[in-house]
């Protein structure tokens, strides 16, 4: 048998995991680092506009702190972020992004030469560093070319797909998974595991995920009954290229684009009159959808424009580079001279595996980081730039904790238990694959899309959650007749999207559970049968445990610090 043995496991190649990977090792552990993707093509890389940190380079920010950063972070979460984890995030913010800038990564600069600052949705300040829009892709090279030069403590398993857990007596001893390029099963044992395996945003068709931001990620541990929070917060970014629903990033409102509807007017007037096209995305894509539902789309139609033009040449080729060449590839439309058209999608899962600041969860032994994860600092509504600040932090407190908890320990040696997890872990996959009925599971996939897309939206209601969960249990009893398309060995993608898919079921239930039992609006959950937040009853985290009946769900009370709930008015 193909096994493998190390102090600490870290899952994924992203952001979190990378960052989380550093950490141990600057702690001594010994680090297997396991991704499907080769860490540099992980989702990260995809992330445009930047990450919040008070650093105050920009003029208009002089007299910001940590403080004010935690203040705005908690009422974008609709005071559904812990804030105790929130003042401990803003605070770390500043010390994260230095640090990356002193391991070279190339920030767009301010003209004295320190780290450049654009406002972003929410924030009331300009504190969101980047560089250009290719804020991620630059972020994640930085963090691997660090790690290129610390590699001998780190071994890389890239393409493995993690498929389990190992546990045993209520802790994660290690992982399944399956080695893509040979079709094989292989055991990997640890003394720690953290997960930094991204969102799930690929449960729905119109969302800006990569195609591999799937809920396999979170599906594993709540499989193995570590509990999922807060999962009915789903983001929905406003400005998306229609029928692509590739992103726009919000700093392209940052930079002072407008949103336009068909009668040429700047809406978020009405909705937002102090804030306008920078308010939180909530109120934004709510905004939005308000003016398509009403009619006022362009043209009558599902969609309205961001416009840049006033913006003029010099800034969008200097600040929005990519967003023009998404533009001119994916549209045929030059953004300097043309508005272009966008609609919101799935963005971001404010909810994920329940864990806290160290990202330690329920299960001894097993942690989580990233955007995987859910601390909780987003609450009911992210705002923008601060998952890649979350990733940073929480990766590097997670990478720390579990480093020292298992450095010089030794590795741990297979046994007889180990055999029979990875032999059950085979005979559930033969009988997946080898599943003789009559359904496609692609189609499966296509018809959650549909259902996620049209009933699980930025606005909800009892009738269409009910008929959404209806429809994904049936789902579910179809996806006990399908047939695999191919059953060949290397790179079988066909494989890994069928279980893919029986976990977006299964993430998909939590969240329309969650969403059903929530009688209120807060932050991205909008029920238009219940459109007042009601702090007296719903001011808590939902939590939803794995049963094989369905989700059980149950709540924690969400930690107040310094400020009480109030009107969010923007
Ligand atoms: C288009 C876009 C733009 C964005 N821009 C911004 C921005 O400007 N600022 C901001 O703050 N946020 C932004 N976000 C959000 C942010 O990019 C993500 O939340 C963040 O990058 C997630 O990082 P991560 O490390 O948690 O996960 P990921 O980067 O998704 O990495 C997940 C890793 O886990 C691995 N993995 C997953 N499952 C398995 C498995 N079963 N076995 C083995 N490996 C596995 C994958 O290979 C991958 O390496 C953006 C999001 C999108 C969609």
């Amino acid at each position: 048998m193909n096994y493998y043995t190390h102090e600490l496991l870290v899952v994924g190649g992203g952001l979190a995991g990378t960052r989380a990977v550093l950490e141990a090792a600057q702690r001594g552990a010994d680090i297997g680092w396991i991704s499907k993707l080769f860490p540099t093509r992980s989702h990260s890389a995809e992330a445009q506009g930047g990450v919040n940190a008070a650093l105050c380079n920009n003029p208009d920010s002089a007299d910001d702190s940590p403080l004010r950063h935690a203040y705005d972070t908690v009422k974008g979460s609709d005071f559904l972020g812990d804030q105790d984890a929130i003042e401990l995030m803003t605070a770390e913010a500043t010390q994260r992004v230095i640090e990356l800038e002193h391991w070279g990564m190339p920030f767009s600069r301010c003209e004295g030469g320190t780290i450049a600052q654009r406002p972003f949705g929410g924030g009331g300040y300009p504190r969101t560093c980047y560089g250009a829009d290719r804020t991620g892709h630059f972020m994640l090279h930085t963090l691997f070319q660090k790690y290129l030069s610390m590699k001998e403590r780190i071994r890389l398993y890239a393409e493995y797909y993690v498929v389990g857990l190992i546990v045993r007596e209520d802790t994660c001893h290690g992982l399944i998974a399956h080695n893509m390029h040979t079709g094989d099963l292989v055991v990997f044992l640890g003394r720690a595991v953290i997960f930094g395996t991204g969102g799930s945003g690929r449960i729905y068709g119109k969302t800006t995920n990569s195609y591999t931001s799937t809920g396999l990620g979170i599906t594993l541990p709540y499989w193995a009954g570590v509990p999922l929070k807060d999962m009915e917060f789903e983001q929905f970014h406003p400005t998306s290229i229609i029928g692509k629903n590739i992103l726009m990033t919000e700093g392209c409102r940052g930079e002072g684009g407008y949103l336009l509807n068909g009668n040429g007017e700047r809406f978020m007037e009405r909705y937002a009159p102090v804030s306008m096209e920078i308010a939180p995305r909530d109120v934004v894509s709510r905004s939005i959808q308000t003016e398509i539902t009403e009619g006022r789309g362009i043209d009558g139609r599902d969609y309205v424009y961001l416009d840049l033009r006033h913006l003029g040449k010099e800034k969008i080729i200097d600040r929005l580079p990519g967003i023009r060449e998404i533009c001119l590839n994916f549209l045929g439309l030059e953004p300097i001279s043309e508005p272009i058209p966008v609609q919101p999608a799935q963005h971001y899962t404010m909810g994920g595996i329940d864990c806290d600041a160290e990202g330690r969860t329920e299960l001894q032994g097993f942690y989580a980081a990233g955007e995987c994860g859910c601390v909780s600092v987003h609450g009911a509504n992210r705002l923008g730039g601060n998952s890649l600040l979350d990733c940073i932090v929480f990766g590097a407190r997670a990478g720390r904790v579990a480093g020292e908890e298992v450095s010089g320990k030794g590795v741990v040696r297979e046994d007889a238990l180990v055999r029979e997890a990875l032999e059950g872990k085979r005979k559930e996959l033969e009988e997946l694959f080898n599943r003789g009925g009559s359904e496609n599971p692609y189609r499966i996939r296509d018809d959650l899309y549909a259902i996620m897309d049209s009933s699980v939206q930025i606005f909800r209601t009892r009738d269409q959650l009910e008929d959404a969960l209806e429809k994904v249990k049936e789902l579910k009893n179809r996806f006990r007749n399908i047939r695999p398309v191919w059953g060949g060995g290397t790179f079988n993608f066909d494989k890994m999207w069928t279980l893919e898919i029986a976990a977006n079921l299964d993430v998909s239930e939590v969240i329309i559970l969650g969403a059903l039992a929530r009688e209120e609006s807060r932050g991205a959950h909008y029920r238009t049968d219940f459109p007042e937040r009601d702090d007296r009853n719903w001011l808590r985290h939902t939590l939803a445990r794995y049963t094989e009946e369905g989700p059980e769900l149950f709540y924690k009370p969400v930690t107040i610090t310094k400020w009480r709930p109030e009107e969010r008015k923007y």
